[in-house]
């Protein structure tokens, strides 16, 4: 196995190192931290619509739906390089790998030109109030009715749905199949009648978490549907097949970088913090426990960096691949509390405090970033089913 990366993808590195130092100025990067709560601003668009003139979001998507049938390694670098910059333009996460292998042309038309775009957005409509880890337990109803479907039921965790402009969502079409085979999903706009989105305020909120924080958002949402009419062709994949289409799709959203980007400019903002800063007169970097800690963190951080790259190079090359990408949902968001929890340690008890609190380092970005660490090994599958999806698709164990 060849870890080089090519010529070619080092130039590239640095043409997108060199336009991130012309285009991402100050003010972009402040309208990109509130991002995650408020949707995006007109500055954060704009460098997108950049970002994309270039040929470098959706690099791997077929070039009949707006890609450049180009390699996920190239697009990786540009996203692991935009990432250091609090800049995500990754499509893992967006819909677009599950509307790709699951969806009508119809379906491949509309919503992925627009997804590289950046017009079109999906809030993930999966959780319910009594259906969480035991997602086949869901009990919103779509009921068939003419050429249309009639969606009624409760969604929670609904993050993003206050600014997205569609969601893909999971409801039940045949309520007395066993659960797993009576779900589909439908894609569909937002403001749609009948759709209501309610605010989730999270610790992150509370105070508001401050730039620089790089984990956890201060808000997701419940979203309501109250006799929702949509057309039956927004289903994506067959009726009563979309309990494989979604855990297809949350699949494929694993592969890439997300899971590893997230910690890339936090664990390098700890490196820097460490080296630059002085505590009586001594740099942590001086002290060999804190060393220690730093290195640790690091030789995780490859770890992740590794098991990103192979998920993304099975899939490259057409391999099968099951449980890699729950593997990397263990591993990254619990590497992100271990580092967080570690800077804490060394930073000792000031670092627990929120900012507005006297005292509290660096405005308290790293006590908001502890908080928000957890977050990610719930969402999207929690840490503890993806273990489990590893001891049966990778194992070969019996189920849990
Ligand atoms: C910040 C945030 C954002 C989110 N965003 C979205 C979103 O956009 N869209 C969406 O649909 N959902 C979203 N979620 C929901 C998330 O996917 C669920 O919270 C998660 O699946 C767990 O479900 P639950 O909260 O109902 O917990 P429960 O299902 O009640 O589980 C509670 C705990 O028990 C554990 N557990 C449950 N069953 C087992 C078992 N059999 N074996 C071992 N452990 C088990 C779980 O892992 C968890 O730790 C988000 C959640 C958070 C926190």
């Amino acid at each position: 196995m060849d870890f080089a990366f090519t010529p070619e993808q080092e130039q590239l590195r640095q043409e997108v190192r060199d336009f991130i130092a012309e285009n991402v100025t100050d003010s972009v990067r402040a309208e990109v931290e509130d991002a995650m709560d408020e949707g995006h601003g007109e500055e954060y668009m704009k460098l997108r619509a950049k970002i994309a003139e270039r040929g470098w979001i959706g690099i791997s998507f077929p070039k009949e739906y707006g890609g450049q049938d180009g390699s996920r390694i190239d697009q990786y670098i540009v996203e692991e390089e935009l990432a250091r910059v609090g800049v995500n333009v990754g499509l893992s996460g967006s819909g677009g790998p599950a509307i790709l292998a699951a969806g009508t042309e119809e379906q491949k038309q509309y919503f992925i030109p627009r997804l590289i775009r950046g017009e079109v957005t999906f809030a993930l409509g999966f959780t319910e109030p009594q259906a969480g880890a035991d997602l086949a337990g869901l009990q919103t109803r779509a009921v068939r009715d003419g050429d249309d479907y009639i969606i009624n039921g409760q969604k929670m965790y609904t993050s993003s749905a206050h600014y997205a402009t569609h969601i893909y969502m999971m409801a039940r079409t045949d309520p007395d199949a066993p659960k797993h085979k009576g779900i589909s999903i439908f894609l569909f706009p937002m403001d749609t009648p009948g759709v209501t989105v309610r605010p989730l305020w999270t610790i992150q909120n509370d105070p508001p978490a401050p730039m620089g924080t790089t984990y956890g958002m201060g808000r997701t949402n419940e979203t309501f549907f109250e006799d929702v009419r949509v057309p039956a062709s927004s289903m994506l994949g067959e009726e009563n097949m979309g309990w494989y289409v979604g855990a297809m799709g949350l699949n494929l959203d694993r592969v890439g970088a997300s899971r590893y980007l997230i910690s890339v400019r936090r664990d390098e903002d700890i490196v820097n913090w460490v080296k630059e800063n002085e505590f009586d007169g001594h740099s942590p970097s001086e002290d060999p426990e804190v060393r220690d800690r730093i290195a640790e963190m690091w030789i995780e951080a490859q770890v992740c960096r590794l098991m990103t790259l192979r998920s993304m190079s099975i899939v490259e090359h057409g391999g099968n691949f099951t449980y890699e990408g729950s593997a990397e949902k263990v591993w990254a968001p619990e590497h992100g509390v271990r580092t967080t929890e570690g800077i804490s340690q060394i930073l000792g008890p000031y670092a627990q405090l929120l900012n507005g609190s006297i005292g509290a380092v660096e405005d308290g970005v790293f006590a908001h970033n502890l908080m928000g660490s957890f977050q990610s090994g719930i969402n999207h599958g929690s840490v503890q089913v993806m273990r489990d999806q590893v001891a049966r698709r990778g194992l070969g164990m019996p189920r849990g």
